[in-house]
């Protein structure tokens, strides 16, 4: 079975051709950082026009790629939320509207579907059941998954989530947008141990997480007498360092919890190499394992939407036939539906 899938929830417009019997065929992908990077963050309007105007020619690459042409797919997957509405809008018209043309099924996908399950397009991918760790631009998750759709929510953040907690942590250090790699690029020049940040909620025998505190103890070390400039590497590193610690301690916890012995990490925070230098050695010391996408498949991507459709639709799911655009801005991923007997 081969399927299209098309990211638009944010700031970049994804395509990727999967096959469930070859992998993935084709991939194109534009981020639309330079455009956004002016004005400090992502600019709703502008990412629609922009997905607007890339769409047609990523969608024309994958398939190229793939040495396909549409009439070749059997369905078309889309991200249909969480995400910008106007985004989501796009990417959503295009696949249903191509969709219709075809004569096949479109499949509205969850954002963090996508995103949980991009660690089994990996060499090496893990088997059901793990946890799953989600550290993204807007979700802090940890996440029980016996299956396709077969999500049980264990923990999340109360506030911010981890990426954003890095994103506005840049801001405050001085870094431009998106800041949460070139904090992690700052903090490979620092030395931890200068400033004594928090490590909110580690010891809060839930698992669940707080960011903003950490963001707030960041912008009084800078806001303070005596900050000294030269000091942001220090404090880049001691801040991922902060960071680095809960988010190991408490997916450790989740796999005592459930008992499982595979940790499973999704979402752009995921790319952060001090998160998973920790992470790996933390788990081998306990006997469990780590899996992650490849990095390039941490941030949003059309991989993992034509993937998450593909294992959706061989999952047994019926795409609705009736004509319609179909977005949901705002999605826990709990309220998403579970295949029958799933
Ligand atoms: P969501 O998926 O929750 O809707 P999103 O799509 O914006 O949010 P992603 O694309 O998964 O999130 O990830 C982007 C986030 O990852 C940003 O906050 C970015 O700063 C962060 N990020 C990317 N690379 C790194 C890194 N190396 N270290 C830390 N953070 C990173
Ligand atoms: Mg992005
Ligand atoms: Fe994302």
């Amino acid at each position: 079975m081969k399927v299209l899938g098309i990211e638009t929830s944010c700031d970049e417009t994804g395509v990727a051709v999967y096959d469930t019997e070859a992998g993935l065929l084709g991939q194109s992908l534009h981020s639309q950082i330079d455009l956004h990077a002016v004005y400090g963050g992502v600019v709703p309007e502008l990412a629609s026009r922009d997905h607007i105007r890339r769409l047609p020619i990523l969608v024309r690459q994958a398939l190229a790629e793939a040495g396909l042409d549409i009439g070749a797919m059997d369905a078309i997957a889309y991200t249909a939320g969480p995400g910008l509405a106007g985004a989501l809008l796009v990417g959503a018209s295009v696949a249903e509207s191509m969709a219709m043309a075809a004569g096949i099924p479109a499949l509205p996908v969850h954002h963090l579907e996508g995103h949980l399950l991009s660690p089994l397009l990996a060499a090496d991918p893990p088997d059901f059941p793990f946890v799953a760790l989600l550290v993204s631009g807007g979700h802090t998750q940890l996440m029980a998954v016996t299956g396709v759709g077969a999500y049980t929510l264990l923990g999340e953040s109360l506030d911010d989530a981890a990426g954003e907690a890095f994103d506005k942590t840049a801001k405050l250090i001085g870094l431009g947008y998106p800041g949460g790699p070139q904090l992690a690029a700052l903090a490979l020049q620092g030395t931890t141990g200068r400033f004594k940040l928090p490590r909110p909620m580690l010891h809060s025998g839930d698992l669940d997480f707080s960011f903003s505190g950490l963001k707030t103890a960041v912008l009084n070390v800078v806001s303070g007498p005596g900050w000294q400039a030269e000091w942001a590497a220090d404090l880049a590193a001691d801040f991922q360092q902060a960071v680095v610690e809960v988010l190991t301690a408490k997916s450790l916890a989740a796999l005592k919890q459930t008992g499982l012995k595979s940790l499973v990490v999704a979402g752009g925070v995921g790319a952060n190499v001090q998160l998973r230098a920790g992470l790996d050695s933390a788990t081998r010391r306990r006997g469990a394992r780590v899996y992650y996408p490849e990095p390039a498949l941490c941030t949003d991507n059309g991989a993992m939407i034509a993937f998450a459709g593909a294992l959706r639709l061989a999952g047994g799911a019926r795409p609705e036939q009736a004509p319609g655009v179909r977005i949901r801005p705002r999605w826990p991923l709990a309220e998403l539906l579970t295949p029958a007997g799933g």
